[in-house]
């Protein structure tokens, strides 16, 4: 069964087209690397994947249910690319702001038992936050809370994950432990990934597939494929290509 199945989706702003008839399948542990340039419409895809942007044409399911239907939002973490500016007073720890990701899953009257608190450990030590944990998150950096609002985003362990332009606040060392961290979780845990990016040289070293939009499917399938494909070379040229790609070399 598809995670995530799109079919012919369409969606325009003032009637201008911003996706033009977007079709591709997610599956179980698919580690997609979406990218495309600025402006290409990869923001609205994800947010009318998750049903955020109304108004779109075309049919989009997951795990099976259409969207309009869904209801099982626990399944999916989501880590938006719009980071909320904290206040430096905002009353919250980050053992908090963590715990609150479990919310979803929960009836009133929520409170965090003890079988909870083992999965807020967890998902602050994968994303390095213990330290910080008693921290007010309005006090900490910009990278620190990105780590933060990861740690909540997984710590009901979704199924799918989705994550637009994650790594932008962090430097190149907290970047790739984020990559390996990503990793990890999709290859030891079969999470499904969905990641975008405008690291375009980057992401071949971590992703499995491509999802290369320009407003609409320039391409979608492996980095082997994207490599082999004449169809890539006269729409890239041969450089970006393979910059794409990152695996000429090993073949
Ligand atoms: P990307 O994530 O690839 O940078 P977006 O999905 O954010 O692209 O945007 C795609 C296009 O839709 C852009 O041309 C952008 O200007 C336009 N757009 C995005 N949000 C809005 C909005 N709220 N109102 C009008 N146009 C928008």
């Amino acid at each position: 069964m598809s995670i995530i199945s799109v079919e012919h989706l369409r969606f325009r702003y003032n009637s201008v087209d911003v996706l033009r008839d977007i079709s591709f399948d997610v599956s179980a542990g698919d580690f997609i690397g979406l990218v495309g340039p600025n402006g290409s419409g990869k923001t609205t895809a994800i947010k009318a994947i998750l049903g955020l942007a109304k108004q779109t044409n075309g049919k989009i399911c997951l795990f099976g249910a259409p969207v309009q239907q869904f209801t099982e939002w626990h399944r999916i973490g989501y880590l938006p690319q719009k980071l909320v500016h904290f206040n430096p007073h905002f009353p919250a720890t980050v053992r908090e702001v963590v715990s609150s990701g479990l919310f979803s899953t929960k009836k009133f009257p929520r409170r965090i038992r003890s079988e909870d608190r083992a999965l807020v450990d967890e998902a602050m030590r994968v994303t390095d936050v213990t330290d910080l944990e008693h921290e007010l998150i309005g006090q900490l950096s910009g990278g620190q809370q990105q780590r933060v609002l990861l740690a909540r985003s997984i710590v009901n362990r979704p199924e799918l994950l989705i994550l637009d332009e994650p790594t932008t606040a962090l430097d190149p060392e907290a970047r790739e432990n984020f990559f390996a961290l990503m990793v990890e979780l999709n290859r030891t845990r079969n999470v499904t990934i969905i990641l975008v990016t405008h690291d375009i040289a980057g992401i071949g070293k971590y992703a499995s597939k491509l999802l290369y939009l320009d407003k609409e499917v320039v391409f979608y399938g492996s980095f082997e494929d994207f490599c082999l494909s004449e169809k890539m070379t006269k729409y890239f040229g041969k450089f970006t290509q393979h910059l794409i790609c990152h695996r000429h070399g090993d073949s």
